[in-house]
This record gives C-alpha cells, structure tokens and sequence, in this order.
C-alpha cells in the first residue's frame, strides 16, 4: 500500500485537475477494481483505473486460492447471491478471457457421524441458496478424490466448485478494459480526493489529478484510508492474515482432482485448511486465519503454517509426501462479519464502496455487475457497447519448444507475450506474475537470468536496470 505523503481534505481548494474529465475513477488494481472498470468500459461511459502498486494485484488478489466457489453463505445473503450468479459464468468468462478454470468440485469431509449429521443442515442450506450438493459416504467421497483419508467418513460434495488462475484473470480483465477504453494507471496511489462544487471529486494521485463524476473504492486493505481521504463514512478494517504452503507440482505422478476441505475447523462453525489442486498443478495446503495488526506484514509463521499442515495430512494423508515449495501470506479485508460490501456511501453521495473479505474473485463478475446498477441507479447515464474481446491476444502458452522456465513449463513465447499489450509487464515481479515463471520447484533459480535478459531484450535497457518489482528495484546484474 502506498504511504500517503500528504493529505488533501475535503476542505482543501487548490487541486486544480490536471487531466481530463472522467465518468468513473476506480481506485485499486484488484480483482474487483479490474472487474468494475471492465464492467463500466463496457459501456459509453469513461473510466480511470488507479493502482498504487507499481503493478496490479498487489494485495489480496495475488495471495489467494483461486476456489471459484459455488456455495459460501446461506440462502438470502448478499454472498449467496453474489456466488450463484457467478458460478455458472465462469467457462464463458475464463473462455473469452483465455484464463485457465476448471470446475474440479469440492468435498467437505467429515470424520464422525456427529460431523455427518451436522453436514445434513449444510447440504440443506447449500441447495436452497441454489448450488448443486450432494452428501456422499466414504466410499464415494474416496472414489472422488482416491487420495481421500480412509478415516473420512462421509462428505458433502459440491460438483460446481471451481479453481482458477486468480492472478491472470485480473490481469486479463484489465487487459479487456483497456482494450474498452479504460485507463490503467499503476503507480498511482490516490492520496487525495476533494468535492467539488459541481458535484465532481479531484482525484488526486501521485501521477496528477483527475476530475471524476463518480469514485469507486475497492482499495482492498486501503478502503478504510481512501474513504477518510474523501469524507466519507469511517471504515475499520482488520486485516485477517491466511497462511499457505505450497507443494511442488510434481507429486510422485500422484494427482488430486478435488478441492478437500474439512467439515469442522478451529474455531465454532469454522471449516478447517482446505487442500486446494490450482490450475497451476501446485498444491496448496491452507489457508489459516488470524487477525492481525499490521495490513502490509505478510510475514508466515511456523506455528500456524504447523497446523495447517497437520489439518491438511489428516485431510489427505499423501500430502507428507509433497516437496514444499513454498509459504506465502496474505491479508483478507474484515469489515464488520459479512465478507461482502457494496453500497453508496451515505455521508458522500458520489462515492461507492466495493469489498470482499474471503470470496471477492467468486463473487467479482457480480459485483462488477451490481456496482454498474448502483451507479446507473445514481445518475451514470451509459447504455451497454461492444466489448472489444476479439482483439484480446491468445496466450502463447503451449509452444513447447523454447521452454524457459522448466519448473512450470513457461516459454519463451509466454514471457514474451507478457511484456506487451495493453497492461504489459516491466519487471521480474511482473512477468512472475502474468506467466508464473520461477514460482515452481527451483524458485527461479534456473531460470531468472534468462526472464531478465528476456527483459532487458524486450524494454532495450541494459541488464543491471532491469527492475525487480518498481521504481528504485533494479537488480544489477551484469552481463558476464
Ligand atoms: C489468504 C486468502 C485466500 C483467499 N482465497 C480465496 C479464494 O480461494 N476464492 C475467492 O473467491 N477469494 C479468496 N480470497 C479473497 C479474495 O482474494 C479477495 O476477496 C479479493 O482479492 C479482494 O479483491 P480487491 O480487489 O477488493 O482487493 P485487493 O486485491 O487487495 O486490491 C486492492 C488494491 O488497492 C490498492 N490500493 C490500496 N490503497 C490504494 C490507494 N490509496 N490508491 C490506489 N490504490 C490503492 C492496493 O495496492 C491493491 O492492489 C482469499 C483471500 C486471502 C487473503
């Protein structure tokens, strides 16, 4: 996130926009950042995306399970309503958008007939908020997932359940929305926002300053912070730090099909750290949740990374035999106990609040969608256009001759591809991200030497200032 190097209040009246005029002003480069700013550029309305982050998925949207999941909350929730109406788009978005998705289905298991029981009310509760459930005994759980624990008793089983590539589906949307018309701006924290007279409200970043007609917050960890900044109704967010190892993808030839999560967590009415097959082939064994202070740290800790692995080995015993690759953090949004919040601000009426605690990439198309309404609702006059979708590039993924990163079978052609069109990337962090490149087995010590030359190739600079992430990062390498 972004420090704030001056505050510009509500009060203040020297901004003067330095730029253009826009309908929407999205502030935060996110799934639900992208999303709304590809839901709005669908229309004829203009819209500006703002990024603090020197690249887009800087928070939550990078440190995620990718589970596009079909069932979360009970029947009549905001969250229920939310994942039904996205669940079943997903071939279609992740189609048109060449992000990888596969509905793989999940099993929440259950260890005793107390737990089996207790799994009735959730298989209730799962169909009458419209997903597609089933309670299955051991047996048939195990002949789901083979690598199911024999103490597994019974499971409900969600077939609709989903895993997809979180990362490149924010970095496709934005692609899509630049494509539209949107504006991406990374590097650009928003460290003012002032109302003007007109009813418009100066955005004011560390890239200059725009005029908006409407502002949308979906700044993640930063929402609390940028509706201060614009004087609207305090947000206090608390940051709910989930913990993950990762396993090689080269299991023993040994391969999970379904998402395995246990019916009874740590806590009441909590389920347990779920073992998740990614799109990637890597396993990920987590998450945990603890609240805690600090939004930026995301640091890991033995004790809990511990315990995510003992929940997970009762779950699925083979995973011992994985190669950890890898721990990561990252933080959810907690606002209050719903996961998700989209509304208008009451104290600044051009002002609307996007957030999601630990569903936003399941929920995010209809969110996207939701968030248009409101603001059509609230006077953007901007009827639906054409997409530009058809001239969206293909993704270069499969050539396999010119293989550079091993690991994750990223080529030549991948890194490549990631270095241009609309959002393209300009660092390792960046290429990292789009492609996956050295976030396999060896963690790029195979391979970083050739993504930078690749680097310094593309950007024609020299090899020591390629940059490792943003500004001031440049790795000086020096050519031997
Ligand atoms: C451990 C973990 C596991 C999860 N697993 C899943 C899952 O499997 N499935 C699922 O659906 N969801 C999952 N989630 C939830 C999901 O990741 C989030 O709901 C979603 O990523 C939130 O997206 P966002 O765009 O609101 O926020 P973010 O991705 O955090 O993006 C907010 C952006 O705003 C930027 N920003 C902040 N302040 C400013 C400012 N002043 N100016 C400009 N930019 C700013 C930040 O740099 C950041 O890039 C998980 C979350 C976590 C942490």
């Amino acid at each position: 996130m972004c420090t704030i190097k001056f505050l510009v209040t509500p009060q203040a009246t020297s901004i003067r926009p330095s730029h253009a005029d826009l309908d929407v002003a999205v502030i935060g480069g996110g799934i639900l950042g992208v999303s709304i700013a590809l839901r709005v550029s669908t229309t004829t309305a203009s819209v500006g995306l703002f990024e603090a982050d020197a690249d887009l998925a800087a928070g939550a949207s990078k440190g995620n399970a990718g589970v596009a999941t079909s069932y979360f909350a009970p029947p009549g929730t905001r969250e229920a309503s939310y994942v039904t109406t996205s669940s079943p788009r997903w071939e279609d978005i992740c189609g048109r958008l060449a992000v990888a998705f596969r509905r793989c289905g999940a099993l929440v298991v259950a260890f005793t007939g107390e737990e089996v029981e207790a799994l009735r009310g959730d298989l209730e509760l799962a169909r009458r908020a419209g997903a597609r459930a089933e309670l299955v005994d051991g047996a048939r759980a195990r002949a789901l997932e083979p690598l199911l624990s024999d103490r597994v008793v019974g499971a409900l089983h969600l077939p609709d359940e989903g895993v997809i590539d979180s990362i490149g589906l924010v970095f496709a949307t934005a692609e899509l929305a630049a494509l539209n018309g949107a504006k991406i701006h990374r590097d650009a924290c928003v460290i003012g926002l002032e109302a003007q007279a007109d009813g418009t409200t100066s955005v004011v970043t560390t890239r200059g300053v725009w005029r908006a007609r409407f502002v949308v917050n979906a700044a993640g960890l930063g929402v609390g912070e940028v509706n201060r900044l614009a004087g609207g109704e305090p947000i206090h967010v608390t940051p709910r730090r989930g913990q993950y190892w990762v396993l090689d993808r080269a299991w023993e030839g040994r391969a999970m099909s379904t998402i395995v999560v246990p019916a009874v967590g740590p806590g009441p009415g909590t389920r347990g750290p779920q073992v998740v097959p990614t799109i990637s082939g890597s396993i990920l064994l987590g998450p945990t949740v603890d609240d805690v202070d600090d939004p930026g740290d995301t640091s890991t800790d033995e004790q809990r990374l511990s315990y995510a692995w003992e929940a997970c080995s009762a779950t699925i015993p083979d995973v011992v035999r994985g190669v950890r690759i890898k721990a990561f953090a990252a933080n959810r949004v907690a606002i209050g106990d719903e996961s998700a919040h989209l509304r208008r601000d009451a104290l600044v009426p051009n002002l609307f609040l996007a957030a999601n605690r630990a569903i936003g990439v399941s929920c995010s198309p209809a969110m996207a969608e939701e968030m248009l309404e409101l603001l059509r609702g609230s006077g953007l006059d901007a009827p639906d256009r054409p997409d530009a979708s058809d001239r969206l590039p293909g993704r270069a993924l499969d050539d396999r001759d010119d293989v550079v990163c091993t690991c994750q079978g990223v080529t030549a052609g991948a890194i490549e591809e990631s270095l241009g069109g609309e959002v393209a990337a300009s660092s390792v962090a960046g290429v990292r991200k789009r492609t996956r490149a050295m976030t396999g087995r060896c963690q790029g010590a195979d391979c970083f030497d050739e993504v930078c030359r690749r680097i310094a190739g593309h950007l024609e600079c020299s090899l020591e200032d390629v940059l490792f992430a943003g500004v001031g990062t440049e790795i000086g390498m020096r050519r031997e």
